[in-house]
């Protein structure tokens, strides 16, 4: 998720002391030789994505790498009681909670390749040249919380180290990839959370890991193009997986993906009404409440950003601030 102004404003008043670094996260086995690094949200932070890790042949194909150290030192420090080296990272998009930790990861496995999106090529050539100074002034000028400031600055530490970012080999197509003989469907959803999102289906264990196109508390939609979204989550619907790990939250089984789904036709169909903003957010909190589960003191910041995110969509036609349309609907937006 990128930080939305507004979103950092609104969370000023829900901060009211310095929140500390959360313990690292812990890995859960997902199946046999596949398991989940869970991404942290402290209240008052930015957040990280989950990482999934699977074992490979010889060492470990990683999917996504979060924003904070804590979180790349967690997946660091998973590969070395496992004796095991780092031979392939995918980032399922280029958002900064799900990449940051490649330049830690490459620095101690420099062998270690990427498969991402061409987007990711795109922000560092034409959005990251200013960001810095965009970042700077923005905490200059107060506008990021107290407690969120270092997240901000080791996000321009990130932008500044394209290198290990770039991927090795794009993913511009749906294919299978054997990643240290590990088979993985590597998907391409075009114009869906990102311009270029990628998604995996392992068929060993049947498992997706679906990137941002499944996220909790609420969708991140800052840079959403809502059809494609709607698009890459009936492919997903489309694969025979038991279990599915979210950009952010809890792994879901079939069912708890179709309430989610579901969920998010009713929430962007409200979006695009002229229901109040509050409404669409109550039926998402409603829709979700099963998923969400147990952490319902989420409740009262997972509604305030359902209601901005309503905000943002109506503000830019329906889709994120930072939607490229497929050419054929259109051509580019901004
Ligand atoms: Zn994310």
């Amino acid at each position: 998720m990128r930080l939305l102004v507004t979103f950092a404003a609104a969370l000023v008043a829900a901060v009211s002391v310095l929140a500390a670094d959360p313990p690292p996260p812990r890995p859960q086995l997902l199946a046999p030789g596949t398991w989940l690094l869970p991404g942290t949200f402290p209240e008052g932070r930015l957040p990280d994505g989950n990482t999934v890790l699977f074992e490979g042949a010889t060492g470990l194909v990683v999917m996504d790498t979060g924003r904070h150290a804590w979180h790349a030192q967690a997946i660091l420090d998973f590969a070395r009681s496992h004796d095991r080296r780092i031979t392939d990272i995918v980032n399922s998009h280029w958002h900064l909670d799900h990449v940051s930790g490649n330049a830690p990861i490459r620095a101690a496995y420099p062998q270690a390749q990427v498969h991402t999106g061409l987007a990711m090529e795109r922000m560092i050539r034409e959005v990251w040249p200013d960001a810095r100074e965009r970042s700077e002034a923005s905490i200059a000028a107060g506008r990021i919380p107290a407690a969120m400031v270092p997240d901000v600055r080791g996000d321009i530490v990130t932008r500044e180290q394209p290198e290990a970012l770039r991927p090795d080999f794009p993913v511009t197509r749906t294919e299978t990839r054997r990643l240290d003989g590990v088979e993985l469907a590597s998907h391409f959803a075009p114009h869906a959370a990102t311009e270029t999102d990628v998604w995996l289906y392992a068929p060993a264990s049947r498992i997706v890991a679906a990137g941002d196109l499944v996220t909790l508390p609420v969708p991140f939609l800052d840079t959403a193009c809502v059809q494609g979204w709607h698009d890459a989550l009936a492919q997903v619907e489309a694969t025979p997986f038991v279990t599915l790990v979210p950009g952010h939250g809890a792994p879901m089984d079939r069912a708890q993906f179709g309430i989610y789904r579901k969920a998010f036709a009713a929430y962007t169909a409200c979006a695009a009404s002229s229901a109040p903003n509050a409404r669409c957010a109550a039926r998402w909190l409603e829709a979700t409440a099963e998923l969400r589960a147990p952490e319902p003191a989420d409740d009262g910041r997972a509604r305030e950003m359902a209601e901005e995110y309503v905000d943002l969509l109506r503000a830019n036609d329906g889709n994120g601030a930072r939607c490229l349309e497929p050419a054929s609907r259109g051509g580019t937006r901004r």
